[in-house]
């Protein structure tokens, strides 16, 4: 068994960190367009030494996110500094091009991922100094291949072309394997499935459709508002006929190739297909505290302990108490749900 576990018996080896609650985008499925950030950040120090904990607790995946973490001055060398967390002597795998690499992420070969998150506005120029840096991956998030579209869903003007670059950029800068996130929400970009799936071919990503969950600052989550799994899949089998890709079991995304072997895509259905069961992940939010699940009605304040002076053992202690309580599953689109006491930007995706 992973030496961190939940009650549960599910193994955590999967840290996300929130690097900053600000976004330079105003999603129209995440936030309400206001411009602050509600809760801060850290110091990359303080978020240095709780990694360094839950590394040496089991920890072998480490994905920095936000609100939007390229907006972090000092990224570049934060992530220099997580990197020599990995075990001494081993390099991160993904010098040998896309397919072994692909083939190294499913067997979880690295003994440290590090992975980012990321608008990817700014990423054209960040991608090979973080790659340099040690950052073995990237995920781009992004809601439609049409520029139009994209900034109606963004609400920034002209962010389509620098997405587009920072893709292209984090390509050859080997970060792989490149995922392109795709958040699905009815009436705004239903119609972008099959562009995706062009998209997903002609710029050799993989693209993963997600289904929309009630996270959103504005509250519009609905049922009705979630495009989900079968209807996505039916219609890209419009296009080109699908196979479905064995995936590990703690793997969010179920994977499909095209038939003709050019392209992958990815579905996370998380409201249609619940995978709470195989969930290894926990997350620290910008202001330091700990959150077992994205629906999670209260968090953990593991800055608190920091700052008053706790030993790293102590702190791991802390850790090991929360994690054992970690939620066994969401109650999305049930009588009892209760929404979360975050919303998406502020936890951290
Ligand atoms: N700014 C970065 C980005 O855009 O990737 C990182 C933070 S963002 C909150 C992380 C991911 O959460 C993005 O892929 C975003 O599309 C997704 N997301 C935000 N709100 C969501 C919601 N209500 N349901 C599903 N995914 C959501």
């Amino acid at each position: 068994m992973a030496a961190l576990h939940d009650k549960f018996g599910r193994g955590i080896t999967d840290l996300r960190i929130s690097i900053t609650d600000r976004c330079n985008y105003k999603c129209v499925y995440c936030r309400t367009g206001n411009e602050g950030a509600l809760y801060g950040d850290l110091p990359f120090s303080d978020y240095l030494r709780m990694a360094r904990v839950l590394v040496g607790m089991g920890i072998t995946k480490v994905r920095l996110t936000g609100g939007e973490p390229l907006l972090r001055n000092g990224v570049v060398e934060f992530v220099r500094e997580l990197s020599k967390l990995r075990p001494q002597g081993l390099k991160p795998h993904l010098q040998d091009g896309p397919g072994r690499a692909a083939e190294a992420a499913l067997f979880h070969e690295d003994p440290l991922d590090i992975a980012l998150t990321t608008n990817g506005h700014l990423l054209a120029d960040l991608a090979q100094p973080l790659k340099d840096a040690g950052l073995t991956r990237v995920t781009v998030s992004m809601d439609a291949v049409d520029p139009d579209r994209f900034a109606r869903i963004t609400r920034v003007p002209n962010g389509y072309d620098h997405v587009l670059a920072g893709i292209r950029a984090a390509r050859r800068a080997g970060l792989w394997p490149l995922k392109v996130n795709c958040v699905l929400m009815r009436g705004f970009n239903e119609d972008q499935i099959i562009p995706f799936g062009m998209f997903a071919r002609e710029e050799g990503v993989t693209v993963r459709f997600i289904e929309f969950m009630p996270l959103e600052e504005g509250r519009t989550w609905a049922p009705s508002t979630v495009v989900a799994l079968d209807e996505i899949l039916s219609r890209m089998a419009e296009y080109r006929p699908l196979v479905e890709i064995p995936h590990a079991r703690s793997e969010t995304a179920r994977r499909y190739r095209f038939e003709d072997g050019v392209g992958e895509i990815g579905i996370i259905a998380p409201v249609s297909h619940p995978f709470c069961g195989h969930c290894s992940r926990i997350r620290i939010t910008s202001d330091g505290k700990i959150r077992t699940c994205l629906f999670s009605v209260w968090d953990h304040d593991l800055h608190a302990q920091m700052r008053r002076g706790a030993s790293d053992e102590e702190l791991a202690n802390f850790i090991r108490g929360v994690v054992a309580k970690k939620e066994e599953r969401h109650h999305i689109g049930e009588p009892d749900f209760v929404p979360a006491s975050r919303t998406m930007v502020h936890i951290g995706g």
